[in-house]
């Protein structure tokens, strides 16, 4: 078998027995990881799959998206937003959900399925921390142990979300590896794991080896489902477009799941662009090449020698050199198109939104606001555009 290097150091080959079907998105995805986790990860695999066919499991799911999170969230008429653009624009209110994103519908669904195998601790990693407080939310509801990852430069510069974890009960544990931010706690993580392989890594994007990827985009698709619905009953007809912001691709894929199917749904991904240039961006689908990162096959930021970069964006939540293996697939088979916006695009769209309808998007989602502005100019369509969060974590900053 070959071996490969993934960007934790670890020497690792592809698991041959776990690249099925269900782990491929055409060529991409798969699960590339060390000798020791492909056992762990196959009993995720196979649990996961039973769990997603049983009714008890996918009701108790249910039952807390309503009445802990709040769920269905409104798709919301923008009428002055509309107005501006010259489209009727609908926005998914994700924002609204308990936590301030759509990332606590993926938190209980994993630490669910972790109860269900009977792990005795979750562990996850955290860049700004938004991930880290939805998982310490999620293990607090089910009485869970919790230990979140993160590198020291963010545990300074992301202190309230710090307070937060460990007012859930979370511990968090700080590395100094690196540059000691998410990549480093990634390794820390990992490392955790592979001698603790009874805890449960929650993985909290579309992204990482099989079966992440399916698992994450299952318990993100409640956003399609309840969105190809709400705009059916609210006018009658589908969206010519959807739009969504992508950093591993989870509350893209949510979105975009429901609609995948209607041929004449336009599908736009929201890159983080940074500048738009090859040195400075997060634009993953548009800079990057197709490469082996962090256990799967996908898109990934290199440089000219062909190995992983850091990316740049100003949303921290978009700010990462991969991408789902699925958003790849979407790409190559130009089912959903990719486009980057910049820096100062979304910083424009966070003031537009706020000052237009009394809500402040986060910075990442504004990245969303901001293409189907661009891309809706005066078309009179009508689209919706997922508001994957709410930007009171982005207030605090000179933007
Ligand atoms: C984390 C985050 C994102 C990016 O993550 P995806 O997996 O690409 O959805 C986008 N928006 C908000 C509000 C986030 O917190």
């Amino acid at each position: 078998m070959e071996t490969q290097t993934i960007s934790t150091g670890i020497n690792v080959s592809p698991i041959v027995s776990m690249l099925n079907y269900n782990g491929r998105y055409g060529e991409y995805g798969g699960a590339y990881i060390p000798e020791i986790l492909a056992k762990p990860l196959e009993r995720v695999s196979h649990e996961f799959d039973q769990l997603a066919k049983d009714k008890s499991f996918n009701n108790e799911y249910i039952h807390y998206l309503k009445q802990f999170v709040g769920r269905p969230s409104p798709l919301y008429l923008a009428q002055r937003l509309s107005a501006y653009v010259g489209s009727t624009i609908y926005l998914k209110r994700e924002d609204l959900n308990h936590t301030g994103s759509h990332k606590i519908n993926n938190t209980i669904g994993q630490v669910l399925v972790a109860k269900r195998l009977g792990a005795k601790e979750i562990i996850a990693e955290t860049g700004a921390g938004q991930h880290g407080v939805a998982t310490a939310t999620a293990a607090a509801l089910m009485g869970i142990p919790c230990k979140v990852f993160m590198g020291a430069k963010d545990v300074e510069r992301q202190t309230l979300n710090v307070r937060r974890m460990k007012l859930l009960g979370a511990e968090v544990i700080t590395t100094e590896m690196g540059t000691a931010t998410l990549k480093d706690a990634v390794d820390a993580a990992l490392g955790y794991y592979i001698e603790h392989p009874t805890s449960y890594y929650l993985l909290g994007s579309q992204v990482g080896p099989h079966p992440y990827p399916k698992m994450v985009g299952y318990f993100q698709s409640v956003i399609g489902q309840e969105a190809r619905a709400q705009i059916i009953a609210q006018e009658g007809r589908l969206p010519q477009a959807i739009f969504a912001c992508i950093g591993g691709g989870s509350n893209a894929i949510g979105l975009f799941s429901g609609f995948l199917n209607d041929m004449e749904v336009g599908i736009y991904g929201a890159e983080g662009g940074g500048l738009a240039i090859p040195s400075n961006t997060a634009a993953t689908l548009s800079f990057g090449k197709p490469t082996i990162f962090q256990g799967t096959y996908s898109y990934c930021l290199v440089d000219a020698n062909g190995n992983p970069t850091e990316s740049h964006s100003v949303a921290a939540g978009l700010d990462y050199p991969g991408i789902s293996p699925q958003h790849a697939y979407l790409k190559d088979t130009k089912r959903a198109n990719y486009l980057p916006i910049t820096d100062p695009e979304a910083i424009d769209a966070y003031k537009i939104l706020s000052e237009l309808e009394g809500i402040i998007p986060a910075i990442e989602s504004s990245h969303a606001i901001a293409l189907a502005a661009k891309t809706l100019k005066n078309k009179n369509m009508l689209a919706i555009v997922n508001l994957s969060g709410r930007g009171d974590k982005d207030v605090d900053r000179d933007i």
